[in-house]
């Protein structure tokens, strides 16, 4: 048997989507969602019931959690999956197993979407930014990253299962450099990128699949409330949008349903871009 056929003969047929599956693009997944409570988070949840999951949204923010729990139950009205919620923060690995852990009766994880992030008002260039930022923004974005990745992992082999969709949030920031630093954030999230990529190469035999989604700059809290009305700050950033304008949530939740579903069984390692173009532009239009 050469090298080709050695191969072939290993693929598991299990991990082929084989577009004969249930309705419902995640019809019988199980999936949690960290940041679940913040824009994309939200909306991800939303797309998530609406196609047959059940999901356990989890974020640091007990208030902001019950909100989002009830828009979501509000937009997806005719779920069929179950929607719980649970207080976690991602940089502490004992809150990530307790939410894993607690999908072992459900039949365990088949998706978690690392989403948690944040981007810190006082992270600055490599003169300005303070140890503090630094370390508070790599605990969040990295180790949270690490942690969600490590524990889905543990789960699915546990229940031994032959597919896993693993979606980590990185930025556009990962892959071009910006004139505007926040040094802190942009190193975090290129670290989830080659974080990722890594994964995704180690568990492919396996079946789980590690891809990262790189969001240009949206409409969401964690950019807009920093932003402000600040017109000169935002104009600073709109030049560069072959679009015009900022991304919305809604645009990512499509690009992580489609990650978290068997219709992407073949797509693994992925520096998943949904960003109007900005990063493929040299001049945009005016
Ligand atoms: P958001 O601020 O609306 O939501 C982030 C959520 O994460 C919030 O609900 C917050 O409470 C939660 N969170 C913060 N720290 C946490 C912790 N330690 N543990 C658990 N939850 C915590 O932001 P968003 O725009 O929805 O961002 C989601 C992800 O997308 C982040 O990783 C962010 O870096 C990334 N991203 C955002 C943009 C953008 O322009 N908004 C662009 C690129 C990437």
């Amino acid at each position: 048997m050469n090298g080709f056929n050695t191969l072939n003969h290993m693929a598991n047929e299990a991990q082929v989507a084989t577009g004969l599956e249930p309705r419902g693009r995640l019809a019988g997944k199980n999936a949690i969602i960290t940041g679940a409570a913040g824009g994309i988070g939200l909306e991800t949840t939303i797309l998530f019931l609406r196609e047959g999951a059940s999901v356990l949204m989890t974020d640091i923010s007990e208030p902001h959690l019950a909100k989002a729990l009830s828009k979501a139950k509000e937009m997806a009205p005719n779920a069929t999956g179950r929607v719980e919620t649970m207080k976690v923060d991602v940089s502490k690995e004992a809150d990530i197993e307790a939410a894993v852990q607690s999908l072992d009766s459900w039949g365990g994880l088949d998706v978690i979407f690392n989403n948690a992030g944040i981007m810190h008002s006082d992270d600055a260039d490599a003169v300005d930014t303070s140890e503090k930022i630094w370390d508070l923004t790599q605990n969040i974005n990295v180790k949270g990253v690490w942690f969600g990745s490590k524990h889905a992992v543990l789960s699915l082999r546990k229940h031994k299962k032959t597919r896993g969709s693993i979606i980590n949030t990185a930025s556009v920031v990962a892959l071009v450099g910006s004139a505007t630093p926040q040094l802190a954030y942009t190193a975090s999230k290129g670290a989830v990128l080659a974080m990722t990529r890594e994964l995704a190469i180690v568990h492919a035999r396996e079946g789980f699949r590690f891809n990262a989604l790189c969001p240009a700059p949206l409409n969401t809290p964690l950019l807009q409330d920093w932003l402000g009305d600040d017109q000169a700050k935002r104009h600073r950033r709109e030049v560069h949008f072959p679009t015009g304008r900022f991304g919305e949530a809604i645009e990512q939740a499509q690009a992580v349903l489609f990650l978290a579903s068997d219709e992407s069984s073949f797509v693994n390692g992925t520096d998943f871009v949904v960003d109007g173009g900005m990063t493929k532009a040299y001049v945009t239009p005016e």
